[in-house]
């Protein structure tokens, strides 16, 4: 085996995914394998959905999971996509077990942000750095220094009304309402305005299935805005990517 390649599994509010990752490359080695999110959302439900996957790569070894949600060692702590029941699970330790694998759960926007920061524009980066995913939710990643502050949650601020951001400017918010990339994009420069404001990050990286769209929407942001924003280079594989990563160094921790 390999000593490079970890699997990394990225569990989504519809899907769960996984690929054996180089961790040296960022690059997959083999295709990725996506099942659908059990429609319970519930913790036994996702631990075989895990297991299935594990099974379909005949994976021994360490496992790196990314999870929708506050993780603090393995600890699940809020659930906003997923179903209530997971808060207070030991993530790490149900899906050890279930796998009989060492796995390793965090954050799946930190673990999205872990691999921008390595293979995308947040490359040896040393001011501070903010990561967005795009998608059902907000995930937010804050680095400073190459330094992640975990599980900031940046997605569940408050902006117009008492409004939640994902609420207002996440991808679902978009299908959901039907805005045109325009209209979309001028919320989401709104709520990139607000985070400038409370943190001034040196970088914005947006990541996540909109990415592949940045041309489409980004130059309807504020030219202050535009300049310090650069899409992710992974596009929707940086949450597996990050989530092998991890693995790997918690095992050499
Ligand atoms: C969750 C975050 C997650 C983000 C992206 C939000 O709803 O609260 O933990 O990172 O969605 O999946």
């Amino acid at each position: 085996m390999n000593k490079n390649h970890v699997l990394g599994i990225d569990v989504g509010a519809s899907g769960i995914k996984g690929a054996v990752v180089d961790i040296a490359t960022g690059a997959f080695a083999g295709l990725r394998h996506r099942i659908p999110m059990p429609d319970s959302k519930d913790a036994t439900d996702v631990a075989e959905s895990i297991e299935e996957i594990r099974q379909h790569f005949r994976w021994t070894g360490a496992i790196g999971i990314g999870f929708p949600s506050v993780v603090k060692n393995g600890v699940v702590h809020t659930a906003s996509n997923i179903a209530n029941s997971w808060i207070g699970v030991d993530a790490g330790k149900l899906f050890g077990e279930h796998t009989n694998q060492p796995v390793f759960v965090l954050n799946d926007a930190d673990a999205a942000g872990i691999a921008e920061m390595s293979f995308g524009y947040g490359r040896d980066h040393q001011g501070t750095v903010l990561m967005l995913t795009i998608g059902t939710g907000i995930g937010s990643a804050l680095f400073h220094k190459g330094i992640l502050v975990p599980n900031t949650e940046f997605g569940h601020v408050y902006m117009f009304h008492g409004r939640v951001a994902e609420h207002y400017c996440a991808d679902s918010a978009k299908k959901r309402e039907r805005l045109s990339w325009q209209e979309w994009a001028t919320r989401f420069n709104t709520y990139l305005q607000m985070m400038d404001f409370y943190l001034r990050p040196d970088l914005f990286l947006l990541s996540g299935g909109t990415s592949k769209n940045f041309d489409s929407y980004s130059n309807f942001f504020d030219p202050d805005i535009l300049v310090k924003t650069k899409p992710g280079l992974l596009l929707n594989n940086a949450g597996i990517v990050g989530a092998a990563m991890y693995a790997h160094q918690q095992l050499s921790d």
